[in-house]
């Protein structure tokens, strides 16, 4: 784990400024229009300024939280949210298995958490929920009963994307309106396209593909998210790798962070994640760092959550 993280550059937070709001400026200087009205204007602007110098720090959505039932004890929902809230987490994708754990944070945070349901009830489901039909009842239980953003995240590979429990989980995502959460590779994605071709989907980990084929996925489907949890290949030591660069200038909109707490322990690597990942967005232009920080997750999980009702 250490090395996946090792890089510890000196951080280079401090010229991460939040943008100071146009609207605000603009609507103040077409009420003055005067010599006075400008100055006012400025010295709006530079209170600004170094309200964001004090407070610089970039906001993360993080679209790979799990909140599983071996983690309730360890941390009891008020200091996950706690914990949240120290790494600088403006917004989370929270899943859990079982799906109580989601509903445990959401009702400790809404305005924090957005539920996302897992087709798990407990670890060690990930490999065996494909062919075991339980998981359909509960599943159909749970969207009755609570709102989500997405189903996910789940794992499928290959031909099995098209087993019938996946596809019956695909036929209620498109019922209640849901994102896909895939922790997939290429094939099952395509698969998961085939069965519903209007699909938004949040491909987990960036299928843990070479940058080129992310972009080629990403090309082909204008409906295919990426979040990059566990992986470190992209960013290092404040720096971002080259082609991963490419595929961020390619397609702002589509990437967002993840820390992804498969385990308990991994709680406690939440606030480290946020700011490492700090460091090499820093090193993008501010524009795209900002959208994979926060920016995209806002609009494609939050604002189609927030739309529901
Ligand atoms: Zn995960």
């Amino acid at each position: 784990m250490s090395r996946r993280f090792g890089g510890r550059a000196r951080d280079p937070d401090g010229d991460a400024l939040p943008a100071i709001p146009a609207t605000r400026l603009g609507a103040v200087a077409g009420k003055q229009g005067t010599e006075a009205g400008m100055r006012k204007v400025l010295a709006i602007a530079a209170m600004l300024w170094s309200t964001a110098l004090a407070g610089a720090e970039l906001p993360v959505f993080d679209a790979h939280i799990h909140y599983s039932h071996d983690a309730w004890d360890m941390f009891p929902p008020k200091e996950a949210i706690a914990l949240l809230r120290k790494a600088g987490v403006r917004r989370a994708l929270v899943s859990s298995s079982n799906d109580e754990g989601t509903q445990k944070l959401y009702a400790e945070a809404p305005e924090l958490i957005v539920p996302e349901l897992r087709p798990y009830r407990a670890r060690g489901e990930t490999g065996t929920w494909v062919r075991d039909q339980s998981v359909i009842g509960y599943l159909e239980e749970r969207l009755r009963k609570f709102r989500y953003a997405a189903i996910g995240e789940f794992h499928l590979y290959g031909a099995d994307a098209d087993l019938p429990v996946p596809r019956r989980m695909v036929e209620l995502a498109r019922q209640y309106g849901l994102m896909l959460h895939a922790h997939s590779d290429a094939e099952a994605i395509e698969r998961l396209f085939r069965q519903w071709p209007q699909a938004r989907i949040l491909w987990a980990h960036a299928g843990f593909e070479q940058p080129a084929k992310v972009r080629e996925m990403l090309r082909r489907y204008r409906n295919l998210w990426a979040d990059l949890a566990f992986r470190s290949d992209h960013g290092s030591s404040g720096k971002v790798d080259r082609a991963w660069r490419e595929a961020f200038v390619e397609f702002p909109d589509r990437f967002m962070l993840g820390t992804d707490t498969y385990t308990p322990e991994r709680w406690n690597f939440v606030p480290e994640h946020a700011a490492w990942s700090r460091r090499w967005l820093a090193d993008l232009p501010r524009e795209i760092a900002e959208r994979i920080a926060w920016k995209n997750g806002e609009e494609v999980i939050a604002g189609a959550f927030a739309g529901q009702h």
